[in-house]
């Protein structure tokens, strides 16, 4: 499976560590297979990264390779998070970052969800 240029999944990595309870988050909602927690440098008014349990390097990682129940329960975690944060009526922008031509600084599958003002529109 390609980490999209990343290393192989690294048990060290901060969102890992985050998972174990080793460094605190600000926990925004929580399911079997998944955790949504506020990023700590909001780029947004509301803006929070969902992650799966499992340990996926990017966003193709886990697609390829996680189980179907994973896979389910982190979509809707995505949209109970949302929901729960009051973005459901206005909408909301999820994004990516996949390896190392996006930028991913953090080697461990997670999707932003911001909002909370009108977003504009996306620039690549
Ligand atoms: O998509 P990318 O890997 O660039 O984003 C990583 C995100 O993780 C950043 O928005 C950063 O602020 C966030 N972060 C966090 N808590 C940490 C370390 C990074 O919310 N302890």
């Amino acid at each position: 499976m390609s980490t999209n240029g990343l290393p192989p999944y690294d048990p060290q990595n901060i969102f890992a560590r985050i998972l174990r309870g080793e460094i605190p988050c600000k926990r925004a909602h929580e399911t079997t297979h998944s955790l949504a927690f506020h990023d700590i440098n909001p780029l947004a008014p509301v803006h929070v990264l969902v992650i799966p349990k499992g340990a996926y390097v990017s966003s193709a990682d886990f697609g390829a390779t996680a189980t179907p129940d994973e896979i389910t329960d982190f979509w809707r975690a995505v949209a109970a998070t949302a929901q729960l944060l009051g973005l459901e009526a206005s909408g909301y922008r999820i994004l990516a970052n996949t390896g190392v031509d996006a930028g991913q600084e953090v080697p461990h599958f997670h999707m932003h969800i911001f909002g909370g003002r009108a977003l504009g529109r996306m620039v690549p």
